[in-house]
């Protein structure tokens, strides 16, 4: 078996401006009702990137076409060369099917790092708001605040295990406002609007952080820029999309209903 990613993971990565790999899967747990971790082993230092980043993953839809996958990076030991991807399992896709038949010893083909939105060093606090798809990265981000700071998580969850934790370390105030999706439809905004709703943005400058269902996050962008904050304070990126696969590229739609 060759050792090497495909040819067009390489030539995506060039231009892309970043690194393919063929990983090994180290091992997988299920975390919670909605959510799988995977670790894979290979060049992690590199496809890990910095907190917020992600790598995209080579996967096979149920027509044996190619398809990309991206999922925001958890954890990284350099020790163990491993990096750590949370990925959401309720609903049928490649990247869900492929995470919960993966077994130790299997190879994939990543591409990494990838994404834009970094944590705002200058910013007093930071909200991070969406779904169970943005907590690996909403925790990652928020391990790497210069305390003393402020994180605020409000996260809408199916079920109450999916409300996993993380440690902190001392001088992070920690606030979590997990809402209880109650059976609304996956692009219904209300349930993170209350939550919002219910809290109060602390003085001084602060960045949101919004990770989710791409109608959800139009809706608390513009909220948000209601509750006062200037649209530089705002870093949004749809992850998924109600109702639609992503494309083949690993993201959402962005065509008009
Ligand atoms: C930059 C970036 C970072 C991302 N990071 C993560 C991450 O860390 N963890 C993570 O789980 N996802 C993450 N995602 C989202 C992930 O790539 C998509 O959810 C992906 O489409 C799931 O792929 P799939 O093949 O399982 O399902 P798809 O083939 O894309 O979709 C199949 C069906 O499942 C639905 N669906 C997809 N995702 C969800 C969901 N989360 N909840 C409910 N229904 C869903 C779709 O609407 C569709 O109807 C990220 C996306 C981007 C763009």
């Amino acid at each position: 078996m060759t050792r090497e990613p495909d040819d067009s993971s390489k030539q995506l990565a060039q231009r892309v401006g970043a690194v393919a790999s063929l990983c090994e899967v180290a091992s997988t747990e299920q975390l919670s009702t909605s959510i799988y971790q995977v670790a894979l082993r290979g060049n992690a230092r590199t496809l890990a990137g910095t907190p917020g980043n992600d790598v995209m993953i080579r996967l096979d839809d149920d027509k044996g076409r190619h398809v990309r996958r991206r999922y925001s990076v958890r954890g990284l030991d350099e020790g163990t060369d491993e990096f750590t991807l949370w990925i959401t399992i309720e609903h049928e896709g490649p990247g869900s099917i492929w995470v919960k038949a993966a077994q130790p010893g299997d190879l994939v083909d990543v591409i990494g790092p990838r994404g834009k939105i970094a944590l705002d060093p200058l910013a007093d606090w930071h909200l991070f708001v969406g779904d169970a798809s943005g907590l690996a990265a909403f925790y990652r981000m928020a391990e790497s605040i210069e305390v003393p700071s402020r994180a605020i998580f409000i996260v809408e969850i199916d079920a109450a295990d999916d409300a996993v934790s993380a440690p902190f370390g001392e001088g992070l105030g920690v606030t979590g406002i997990f809402v209880d999706r109650q059976h609304r439809s996956m692009s219904d905004a209300a349930g993170l609007l209350s939550g919002l709703a219910a809290f109060a943005l602390p003085p001084d400058t602060g960045h949101a952080y919004l990770f989710g269902e791409f109608h959800v996050m139009r809706v608390l962008q513009e909220a948000l820029l209601d509750r006062g904050l200037e649209p530089e304070q705002i870093s949004h990126k749809a992850f998924w999309r109600s109702g639609r696969s992503n494309a083949e590229h690993g993201e959402p739609e962005k065509i008009e209903d």
